[in-house]
């Protein structure tokens, strides 16, 4: 009986001293494929495997185990009295009620249960019903106890299964229990076809409660089609999730961001959300002492299935201009009408000695370049003051700037949602309250104050 680990390497150099006829009894926790092997390896020099699974749970000293056998009947019949001695026997155990089948080695607390790989088969059957709330979490908890357990320089033992040295991601979050990762030489580019292909193993394999998944322009392809494969539904551009009496809750805008919904999901798990960028700070998440572990996951996708042609992935605003350094911003959205009334927008910022920036409309429109752009897919800001001039607060704009210390909304509705982020607001016309508030501060008298 030896750890899994080296089962092999003891199996090899033990054979060198057998000769026809012997017999190997692994008594350890082999698994029961690996048995079938070793026994046509050793059957051919006439030497027999017996795999031996032992099982009696936490009980087993007080109400006896079992051996489970494996292997060719002749070597079993051979070593029987062997198999009787070490046995518990029936001892003055009351018979399990309703059992018909009465005599036999498996009363005594042993039997011969098949063919080679057949007695750790039956082990790991027998343990998977013993054991399987208890395994359900203990397997659980020993994840996240071991996940860099292959980082660990120790002696072979024979609680630690040999895992392998790419059983180690360097994540360290605290709540990452694993990380699966699937390659395919179909996934080397973007198509929905692939990724929904991807994505279906992948919740075949791990069958969790919910898939959450960036709100990329990417998703907003892939995600419909997959929720449609797996007829699960899908809840999109979500900005927070909240705990809910029966569930987890997910916040998404509605009606162009008028209004925040939390949204519960209906129909069977798992349910798939896209998280709006920027929903939560990546600098929030918390470190784990240990890395999670990494999984590689074996999936074969057929390239032929996959119906679209790759491009060139879309490219995401330019960084030129650095406005993530900018202690002051003016930021302008739609609400300025024309290219024409920039003008406005520049006073203020010279007025006040701050970048110029602006909502996605402003930088499509090419109105302003598009490394001026803030939001989730233009830069993210944090300055000390941030005026978002005639800009509605759509949460894509928000995420790229709601680190700001101190922001201004200027804006004619009051319904607008950039005001349940503004420290300050100014409901009415841009147009009348830019010059008058430029005029205000004088160029001079803030400039570097
Ligand atoms: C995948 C994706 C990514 C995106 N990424 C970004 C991003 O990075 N950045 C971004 O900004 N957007 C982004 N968007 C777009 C975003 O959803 C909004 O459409 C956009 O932010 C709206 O810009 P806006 O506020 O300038 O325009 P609008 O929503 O049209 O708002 C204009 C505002 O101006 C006000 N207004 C009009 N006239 C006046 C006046 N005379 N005086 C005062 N106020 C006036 C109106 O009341 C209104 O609130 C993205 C969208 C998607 C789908």
């Amino acid at each position: 009986m030896v750890p899994a680990a080296i089962t092999d390497k003891v199996v090899d150099e033990l054979a060198t001293h057998l000769q026809s006829g012997d017999t190997i009894i692994d008594g350890g926790n082999s698994y029961f494929r690996d048995d079938r092997r070793r026994s046509a390896h050793l059957k051919k020099s006439g030497i027999h495997y017996l795999d031996v699974g032992t099982s009696g749970g936490v009980w087993g000293l007080e109400r006896g185990y079992c051996m489970m056998i494996g292997g060719d009947k002749e070597a079993v019949d051979r070593l029987d009295p062997i198999f009787k001695a070490l046995a518990p026997g029936r001892g003055n155990l009351e018979r399990t009620p309703g059992r018909d089948k009465l005599g036999g080695t498996a009363e005594e607390g042993y039997l011969h249960c098949g063919t080679s790989g057949a007695g750790h088969f039956v082990k790991m059957v027998h343990n998977g019903i013993e054991y399987g709330l208890m395994a359900a979490f203990g397997e659980g908890f020993d994840i996240l106890a071991s996940a860099n357990v292959s980082l660990k320089k120790g002696q072979v033992d024979a609680e630690t299964a040999p895992i392998g040295d790419d059983y180690v991601y360097d994540i360290n979050l605290a709540d990452v229990a694993e990380v699966i990762t699937i390659t395919a030489s179909a996934l080397a580019g973007y198509t929905a076809d692939g990724w929904v292909a991807a994505h279906r193993a992948l919740v075949d394999a791990v069958k969790p409660s919910f898939v959450l998944l960036t709100h990329t322009y990417q998703t907003r392809d892939f995600a419909p089609a997959l929720a449609s494969a797996l007829d699960r539904a899908l809840i999109t551009d979500c900005t927070a999730i909240k705990a809910g009496a029966s569930g987890p809750l997910f916040t998404r805008p509605m009606f162009q961001g008028k209004l925040a919904a939390d949204v519960r999901p209906l129909g069977d798990a798992p349910c798939l959300v896209t998280m709006q960028i920027g929903a939560y700070r990546a600098d929030a998440a918390r470190r784990g002492a240990s890395p999670a572990p990494l999984r590689a996951l074996d999936v074969a996708i057929d390239a032929a299935t996959i119906r679209q042609v790759p491009e060139a992935p879309f490219r995401e605003a330019r960084q030129a201009v650095d406005l993530s350094q900018a202690e002051r911003i003016v930021a302008v959205g739609r609400g300025i009408k024309g290219p024409e009334h920039l003008p406005l927008a520049q006073a203020l910022a010279d007025a006040l000695g701050a970048q110029v920036a602006a909502s996605r409309p402003i930088c499509d429109a090419g109105w302003l370049p598009m490394e001026r752009q803030i939001g989730s897919s233009g830069q993210t800001v944090a300055p000390k003051l941030y005026v978002a001039v005639g800009i509605s607060g759509a949460i894509q704009h928000v995420v790229g700037m709601k680190g700001a210390r101190t922001i201004v909304a200027i804006n004619k509705d009051a319904e607008a949602p950039i005001f349940e982020v503004a420290d300050y607001g100014y409901v009415g016309d841009l147009f009348e309250f830019l010059p008058a508030l430029t005029a205000e501060l004088g160029s001079d008298a803030v400039k570097g104050g």
